[in-house]
């Protein structure tokens, strides 16, 4: 992407879930814009693959193997991307799971999990970049909600509460931070086609159908969907925009 309002050259960002779906998807937008991206996730392998993939188009990335639900593991992380490349400028907060069972089936247990990974995660890593952002002269934040940051989940109750509370964690980061030049903002993906929905639609009846049908596109969102995004809540180009929560559906949230 050409022109300063989209250069992220000499910024440096980790993709929390950057291994594979729309984190992917995102720090190859990023790493094209000029960015040097830290990958994080649990799975070694796949954010090898990942660095693999970025660096084979001539970016710089490295891979960080962390849980970002573990407090120490995300200071960690930090530590680690400070030393390698050097600063912090973008956090994409973008690792989630979901369980798919109603409210009345849900166990503690999966409700902490689903809870932890989406939304605590966000505010362990925000907190956790918050010094290296000021110290930077400022930052973008960017978080992943989901349609069920806007709608009710019958499947899955925690997802959607995890997601609604993104939003809101959102706004909270881009009021107390406006002050040192950290702009946060949300995406809020469509049914986007990755791992972890492909599980969705071998679980869910129909679910293939009645996404296309409900999407005015008339087709799932593709990772390669989200750089664009990315690269704009990323760049100077979005230096007034904070505190919004920008679906990325195909129009998916407007249909009637
Ligand atoms: P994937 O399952 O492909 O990606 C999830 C990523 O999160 C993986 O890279 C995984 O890496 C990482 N992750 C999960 N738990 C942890 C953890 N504890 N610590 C570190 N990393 C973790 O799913 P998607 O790409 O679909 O999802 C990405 C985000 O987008 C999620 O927040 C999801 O809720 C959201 N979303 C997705 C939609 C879709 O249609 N696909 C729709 C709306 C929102 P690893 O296994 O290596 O830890």
């Amino acid at each position: 992407m050409a022109g300063p309002l989209f250069d992220l050259g000499g910024k440096v960002a980790i993709v929390t879930g950057g291994n594979g779906g729309i984190g992917l998807g995102m720090a190859r937008g990023l790493a094209d814009a000029g960015a040097a991206v830290a990958i994080v996730g649990r799975n070694e392998t796949k954010s090898n693959a990942a660095v693999a993939d970025l660096t084979q188009s001539g970016a710089t990335a490295i891979s960080v193997v962390a849980d970002v639900t573990d407090p120490a593991a995300v200071a960690a992380m930090v530590a680690r991307t400070v030393r390698e490349l050097g600063r912090i400028d973008i956090l994409v907060n973008n690792a989630g799971i979901t369980v798919r069972k109603p409210p009345d089936a849900l166990s503690l247990d999966e409700w902490d999990s689903v809870i932890k990974t989406n939304l605590t995660s966000a505010f362990l890593c925000s907190q956790a970049v918050h010094p290296a952002m000021k110290a930077a002269g400022g930052g973008k934040i960017i978080n992943i909600g989901s349609m069920m940051s806007i709608f009710g989940a019958s499947f899955a109750p925690a997802y959607a509460a995890s997601k609604g509370g993104i939003v809101q964690f959102t706004r909270s980061c881009a009021v107390a931070w406006a002050a040192d030049n950290i702009q946060a903002n949300a995406v809020l993906p469509g049914w986007i086609d990755t791992d972890l929905t492909k599980r969705a639609r071998q679980e869910i009846g129909g679910l293939h159908g009645k996404v296309l049908a409900r999407t005015p596109a008339a087709r799932w969102g593709a990772i390669a969907d989200f750089a664009g995004v990315a690269v704009f809540l990323a760049s100077p180009a979005s230096d007034f925009v904070t505190g919004t929560a920008i679906p990325v559906d195909g129009g998916f949230s407007i249909m009637g």
